[in-house]
């Protein structure tokens, strides 16, 4: 009676089994794991592994509940390293199947077979195999007709498998998982520890060749894996895999991390992949929350957070720098890890570090005045002068590589990739022309951005400006309630409204780089957002409000932009320092000159 309650906590669909077999074959040290099934899993289903084996002795209890040779005393219970532990899956199993479970243990000549039907005994005899286990499950709750109406069709069984193979097979790129569906090869993993070739053969090429690298250490934490572009949204969260000490695990604290850290990237609607692996202490995570272990319990919520979050931005940043050097002739990226590191001598030395002009600004020019922009020159400026001293740069020698000279003494400069400004197209798009590529870019989504991202950084008390002539806003009593909710907000963001009798308003400052001619539509507008935006946090709000007041403050199409203002916006947009406008549309668009010479046929 027990190993039927259990059963119906462990065993839910043929897919349950799959992912406990599994675990066993990991637990027993397999480095090859076939899966078979027939039916969506529902009629047959195999797992075959190069692990341990068992001895006829310990097979004869395998399938005995609450046997298992995992844990030892109730220390062991508070830092589980194994995938199993509780003893229960062979006995739920086996007790609304018919089972057959073939067994050679390492070091021993002889195999075992051993047959049960509903969990009791059939057959166990001496049984010819190689070393390692074979489990095979038929006719799945053929005795619990009640749990066997519950079965979806074969169709939704059989994906439902697949996704449990493949966790499985992602956990571990150290192990080669083959699944075989109904006779046909689904996928088969090369077990080589790569997370690349893992990826690859598990996911496909171009969803592995668009991922970036993700890793971070911090404390006890550790995380790898890869995170998609942020150009690869996907309509649903169906690739998102997270796994916690090798464990495949759902878990809302890690999905909204990693969703937060593409806030301001991906469209509304969009969601990320990724492949991440969560390492931390055995005893700061709990496991034993549920018995299909899916779900678990962190020991500090907030520090899981913080770390996977920092980790994701800080790989789409490495994205974001080293997109400048994709093109064949620029060398690569000097490494600078983690993120906000120093900047090299030589970056110093130039304004510009990562992109060089092909007419560098003279530096008494007239100062540029896009609004909401900040040049490069500038921020070159503000690193303390004592960061400029040679030996902070120079590495020791004892840590010069054969054939590699210090950075120190050899300061690299890229050669500068020059563009050139072509024009402008429906004075909405600034095209250009740089090594052998086009690119169009929209520059008022490009000016959002800078504005948006300053707006971001910037000190609070020097985003005000005020209005020659303070607007008036008459407002609906509906709209008064959420202006004065949110008017903490809205005056931390560089808005000074005053109320000026029943649902009148007076606006004497605005965001210094608002136009002011907008002022009432724009707080309007800003309004509306705080109406519609179901984001709970005040982080998200502010986040919607600040959306409005860059769209407000940016250049529009159809305005006449001047070179120089167009120039401010290819360097921001060349240096990779924005690549998606604050809702998630990109910035810039590159045809090759490879594409342009294949559409008029010159190539093939
Ligand atoms: P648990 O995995 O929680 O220990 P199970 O019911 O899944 O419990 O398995 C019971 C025991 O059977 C395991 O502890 C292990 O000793 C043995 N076992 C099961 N599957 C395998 C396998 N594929 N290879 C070696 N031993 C196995
Ligand atoms: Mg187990």
């Amino acid at each position: 009676m027990a190993d039927l309650i259990a059963a119906g906590e462990v065993v839910e669909r043929p897919a349950s089994v799959i992912k406990e077999l599994v675990e066993n074959s990991l637990d027993a040290g397999a480095k090859n794991i076939i899966i078979e099934i027939r039916n969506g899993g529902a009629t047959y289903i195999r797992v075959t592994d190069d692990g341990c084996g068992m001895t006829p002795d310990d097979l004869g209890i395998s399938f005995i509940r609450h046997a298992t040779s995992k844990l030892h005393d109730e220390a062991g219970l508070e830092a589980i390293s194994t995938m199993g532990f509780r003893g229960e899956a062979l006995a739920a199993i086996s007790s609304v199947s018919r089972m057959e479970i073939i067994s050679r243990a390492a070091g021993t000549n002889d195999g075992t077979r051993l047959t049960l039907n509903a969990g009791e005994i059939e057959d166990m005899s001496p049984f010819g195999c190689p070393q390692g286990t074979t489990v095979i499950v038929t006719d799945l709750f053929f005795n619990t007709p009640a749990r066997l109406k519950f079965l979806k069709s074969d169709r939704s069984e059989s994906s439902a498998c697949s996704a449990a193979a493949l966790h499985c097979a992602l956990s571990r790129p150290d192990v080669s998982f083959r699944l075989i569906k109904d006779g046909e090869d689904e996928f088969l993993s090369p077990g080589d520890g790569k997370i690349d070739s893992a990826l690859y053969s598990l996911l496909g090429r171009s969803e592995a060749a668009s991922m970036l690298p993700c890793s971070a250490e911090y404390g006890g934490l550790s995380i790898s894996g890869c995170v998609s572009s942020p150009a690869q949204g996907r309509g649903n969260r169906s690739r998102q895999f997270f796994f916690v000490n090798g464990r495949y695990i759902k878990s809302i604290l890690l999905q909204t991390a990693l969703e937060q850290a593409y806030r301001n990237t991906l469209l509304t609607g969009r969601y990320p992949s990724c492949v991440l692996y969560l390492n931390l202490s055995y005893g700061s995570v709990d496991v034993n929350v549920h018995p299909t272990k899916m779900e678990i319990r962190f020991g500090s919520e907030k520090t899981v957070f913080d770390f996977v979050y920092n980790a994701v931005r800080l790989a789409l940043e490495e994205e974001n720098r080293s997109c400048l050097h994709d093109s064949a002739d620029a060398p690569p990226a000097p490494v600078q890890y983690p993120a906000p590191a120093k900047p090299t001598p030589s970056e110093l030395r130039s304004p510009i570090p990562a992109y060089a002009l092909k007419e560098p600004p003279e530096p008494d020019a007239e100062p540029l005045t896009i609004p909401g922009f900040s040049s490069p020159i500038q921020e070159a400026a503000v690193y303390p002068a004592e960061n400029t001293s040679q030996e902070s740069f120079s590495i020791p020698s004892s840590a010069t590589f054969p054939g590699s000279t210090s950075r120190a003494s050899q300061p690299s400069q890229p050669p500068p990739p020059e563009y050139n400004i072509i024009g402008e197209a429906f004075n909405a798009y600034i095209i250009l022309e740089k090594n052998d590529e086009l690119l169009l870019i929209d520059k008022h989504a490009a000016h959002e951005r800078i504005i948006f991202n300053r707006l971001k950084s910037q000190e609070r008390e020097n985003t005000s400006q005020y209005l020659l002539t303070p607007a008036t806003l008459s407002l609906s009593s509906e709209d008064s309630e959420l202006l004065e909710a949110n008017g903490e907000l809205l005056g931390s963001l560089g808005f000074e409204i005053e109320s000026f009798g029943k649902n009148e308003y007076i606006v004497r400052s605005v965001p210094a780089d608002m136009f002011t001619a907008d002022v009432v539509p724009a707080i309007e507008e800003i309004l509306e957002r705080i109406r519609t935006c179901n984001a709970p946090d005040p982080a998200s709000v502010s986040d919607e409000i600040l959306h409005t007041v860059a769209c407000k403050a940016a250049i529009k199409a159809g305005w006449h932009t001047h070179r120089a203002e167009e120039e401010q916006l290819v360097r921001a947009v060349l240096s990779g320092e924005i690549k998606y406008c604050p809702h998630g549309r990109p910035v810039s668009v590159t045809v090759s000159r490879r594409e342009l010479d294949k559409l008029f046929k010159r190539i093939v």
